[in-house]
């Protein structure tokens, strides 16, 4: 469960994203230390929208609701404890799945395994045999979701029958791409899609991914320890 405070400041996030798109460099060098904003008045400030007439129409949290995705924040038993140390921290983590799942998923080994929307025809079945592999051997696999080989990846690992999660740029609930719709449906079966949008708001490609992306990664095949959300505690990435 997310705490009041928590999901209010994640809500507030999402709904000042447009604000911050047009006052701040998506770079990660300049979006990491806005993250790391805890206080809501801060941020508003950050947005350039502290004048609270001119505050986003929806900037408080829908009323829950059965269908609406999971939550867990920083204070939750179920928020990844690596993820936690991470002074970029989302404040909610917005799942289809609920928090025991979520604690099950990330219980074993993980990796992530993210790589370029564009790829090499290798990249490609080094990819899907990879993360085939790994989930065969009980690895929870990791990636983001696009038509790249973050989308092979998930492939892989449900073709072997394992877990996976995706971690995307929209509202957990909403498959973005919509041409990835079914692989969206899949995972969210088999495994879990979280996102730092709660529910109803449409895709930010920055959020979520500026903690594992910009940061020079080689990108045709990378493959990382799932540092993202299951990082062994003590270690920064
Ligand atoms: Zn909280």
């Amino acid at each position: 469960m997310a705490c009041p405070e928590c999901h209010r400041h994640s809500t507030l996030l999402a709904a000042l994203a447009p604000a911050i798109e047009r006052t701040t460099p998506l770079t990660r060098q300049s979006l990491l230390p806005l993250l790391a904003l805890k206080n809501d008045e801060q941020l508003r400030h950050a947005a350039k929208t502290a004048n609270p007439r001119k505050l986003p129409h929806r900037a408080e949290p829908p009323p829950a609701t059965n269908n609406a995705p999971q939550a867990t924040c920083r204070h939750d038993h179920a928020y990844p404890l690596a993820l936690a140390q991470l002074d970029s921290a989302p404040a909610v983590l917005h799942t289809t799945c609920d928090t025991d799942r979520l604690t099950q998923l990330l219980a074993g080994p993980t990796v992530a395994l993210i790589g370029d929307r564009h790829h090499t025809g290798y990249g490609h079945q080094a990819t899907f045999a990879l993360a085939c592999d790994l989930a065969t051997a009980g690895v929870t696999l990791i990636s983001g979701l696009h038509q790249g080989l973050d989308g092979i990846a998930h492939h892989g690992a449900l073709h072997a029958g394992g877990h996976t999660i995706a971690v995307t740029g929209s509202a957990p609930e909403i498959p973005y791409p919509r041409q990835l719709e079914h692989l969206h449906r899949r995972i969210a079966t088999c495994g879990a899609i979280v996102s730092e949008l709660p529910v109803d708001f449409a895709s930010r490609r920055w959020i979520g991914r500026v903690h594992w992306e910009d940061q020079g990664w080689p990108l045709d095949l990378c493959v990382l320890p799932g540092f993202y959300l299951a990082r062994p505690s003590g270690s920064r990435p």
